[in-house]
């Protein structure tokens, strides 16, 4: 049996080739752009928590000059 012959009429232009063209220019350097984003150390890197004291990935952290807290709140009462 001819492959054509398993196509139907209107879908013969929708089936797609196979082995598929290697990816464009743009969308090498997109994917490679991306990549290279996502391995910063800056993704990975972490600082202790000012409040629990846990390491946490410097991207989730906010720094204490950017959040209104009374940080006296945590200081311990030694009078
Ligand atoms: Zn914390």
């Amino acid at each position: 049996m001819d492959v054509d012959e398993c196509i139907a009429e209107g879908e013969k232009d929708n089936v797609l080739l196979f082995p598929p063209q290697p990816a464009s220019k743009e969308l090498r350097h997109k994917i490679l752009t991306g990549f290279c984003r996502d391995i910063e150390p800056s993704r990975f890197e972490e600082a202790g928590c000012t409040v629990c004291g846990l390491l946490i990935p410097k991207s989730k952290l906010t720094l204490k000059d950017e959040v209104m807290i009374d940080w006296d709140l945590l200081k311990a009462d030694r009078g």
